[in-house]
């Protein structure tokens, strides 16, 4: 049944009114000419630009933080392409140079013969939450810091790693048993990171950290997360031939896990980098300066093509 026109217009009005009046605001873009057919007045509001400014998608892109661009825009396009539902969090630029973090909840439109027509959606101002969330990540550091645990990956954390080295250290100067260093650093991991996102990066630390750990099984054999993407392997009473071993089992483990990393420059698996040391320590001797070293060689690692072991000599 058809209604009359004055109570169809009515009804438009008050959808319009309804629109216009929450604090979502609403959008709509046409997908054969990747125009706005609408945005809500409220845009003006929150981010400064006037609902005329918003014309093309590209008004969109360009408006994204440039560091969620390239993530943001890919990922809405494939979904939209694909003509799946989806959701996408970034900042987006306001007029006066700041920034909103912004939830955007899009909606895929198709018409009769199943292909897509338009993208209708809602922007949510998440900037509170994210605020919230931002609180809750800084105070986790600080636990983290008092802790000598790593809350990402549950492995011993860097301070842990201090206190561990610097017993094992005294423990082998008295004994005059050797003490081996393995520094270990994942390969291309900011295009990792770039390319999966930071969540897929983060169970990724957690798969390498597993990794290692499984690959040193002396019960005194320590491993800690040492930064970022870094870890690192203590081994006590451990030569330097017996800790290469354990290097070289360290980098297949980890290779054999096959994470794929489609922008890595070694190959399309994940990879890992390490520098080796062996030391007896002896009276003044400094801690330090071997862990620098074992760094070095990892660096030596690093600049000789990565995935692969840099030992003494
Ligand atoms: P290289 O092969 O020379 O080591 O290159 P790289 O990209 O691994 O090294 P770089 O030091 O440039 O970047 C390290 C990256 O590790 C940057 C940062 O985004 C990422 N990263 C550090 N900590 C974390 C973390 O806790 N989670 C995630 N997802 N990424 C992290
Ligand atoms: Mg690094
Ligand atoms: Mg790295």
């Amino acid at each position: 049944m058809t209604k009359p026109t004055d109570e169809m217009e009515n009804d438009s009005a008050v959808y319009k009114t309804l629109l216009e009046s929450t604090r979502a605001i609403p959008w709509k873009i046409d997908w054969r000419t990747m125009q706005f057919a609408y945005i809500g007045p409220q845009i003006e509001g929150l981010l400064g630009w006037a609902q005329p400014s918003w014309a093309s998608v590209q008004d969109w892109a360009d408006r994204i933080h440039p560091e969620d661009r390239a993530r943001v825009v890919d990922y809405c396009v494939a979904q939209s392409k694909a003509g799946t539902d989806h959701e996408a969090d970034y900042r987006a630029l306001t007029r006066d140079g700041g920034y909103v973090w912004i939830r955007d909840v899009v909606h895929v439109v198709r018409n009769a013969e199943g292909e897509v027509e338009a993208l209708v959606g809602f922007m949510f101002d998440i900037s509170e939450r994210k605020k919230t969330e931002e609180a809750l990540i800084s105070l986790q550091k600080e636990l983290e810091a008092l802790s000598f645990k790593d809350g990402l990956t549950g492995v011993p954390n860097r301070r842990m790693f201090d206190s561990v080295m610097e017993e094992e250290w005294e423990r082998a100067r008295r004994n005059s048993q050797p003490l081996s260093l393995i520094m270990v650093d994942i390969d291309f991991f900011k295009q990792y990171n770039d390319r999966y996102g930071h969540i897929q990066g983060d169970s990724c630390l957690k798969r390498v950290g597993q990794a290692l750990n499984s690959a040193a099984t002396r019960p005194r054999d320590f491993l800690a997360r040492f930064g970022g993407e870094e870890f690192v392997l203590v081994l006590p009473e451990t030569d330097e031939a017996a800790a290469h071993k354990v290097a070289e089992r360290c980098r297949q483990r980890v290779f054999k896990e096959q994470i794929a990393h489609e922008k890595s420059q070694v190959g399309q698996i994940l990879t890992i980098s390490l520098g080796v040391g062996t030391v007896v320590p002896a009276r003044g001797d400094d801690p330090m300066a071997f862990v620098e070293e074992v760094d070095r060689r990892l660096y030596r690692a690093k600049q000789g093509g990565r995935n692969r072991i840099v030992r003494g000599g």
